[in-house]
């Protein structure tokens, strides 16, 4: 396994100098068909952006979904092709991993321009690193994270992001899951209580004067 990088050296909030008190919500491991419709609905529904670091097969196998993002304004990021574990990757398989899944998204998309990039598990090396700057893309984590994936039922994950936010957050929450998670028991309601968190979440953050924001574009 190849040494890790700090997540302190990747950013993990944006605080903004203008004194608003913005809020990024990010969601990993889809686009899936069950659960991202309705997280966009419910984007939709309150008119606020997100950005979907999305896998490189699931943006082949669902294009529709990748254009749906886009027609709504969210931004498609690269979350990998087949979501491994970067840190036990060679450089060549690091390499094909980052590019392969932009490459996806941009033929899902034509209006697709992946900006940013999120290492699986949130495992970062120096070379996922250096292959994501090649790759125009800027490594990004995250800040508060209600594990929302272990289905902890939506009040927790309701009150996980309130209790933990603050100016500038990233906010880690799943509209799918990988591949390898992926089974009999897969089914169509395992991001059901991310969604209804969302719903409860939105009008919380900006009734507490937050602004859901999209990740700033750096370059
Ligand atoms: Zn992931």
């Amino acid at each position: 396994m190849k040494e890790l990088v700090p997540v302190s050296a990747v950013p993990c909030d944006y605080a903004d100098v203008s004194g608003s008190f913005p809020v990024y919500l990010t969601f990993d491991d889809g686009p899936n068909p069950f659960c991202t419709p309705e997280v966009l609905d419910v984007l939709t529904q309150h008119r606020v952006p997100a950005t979907f670091f999305v896998i490189g097969t699931y943006a082949a196998e669902q294009p529709e979904l990748i254009r749906r993002m886009i027609a709504q304004g969210h931004e498609v990021a690269n979350h990998t092709m087949t979501h491994p574990d970067l840190s036990r990757c060679g450089p060549v398989q690091v390499r094909g991993e980052v590019l392969m899944a932009s490459e996806a998204i941009r033929s899902a998309c034509r209006q697709a321009v992946p900006r940013h990039m999120r290492a699986p598990y949130g495992k970062w090396t120096e070379e996922v690193f250096a292959t994501s700057a090649q790759a125009g893309l800027t490594a990004v984590h995250w800040s508060v994270d209600p594990r929302d994936w272990s289905q902890p039922g939506v009040n927790r994950i309701v009150t996980s992001v309130l209790g933990a936010v603050r100016p500038g957050s990233i906010v880690l929450l799943h509209d799918g899951y990988p591949p390898d998670e992926d089974g009999p028991w897969a089914d169509a309601t395992r991001r059901d209580q991310t969604v209804r968190a969302l719903s409860y979440l939105v009008p919380a953050l900006q009734h507490r004067g937050f602004v859901i924001r999209p990740l700033p574009q750096l370059h």
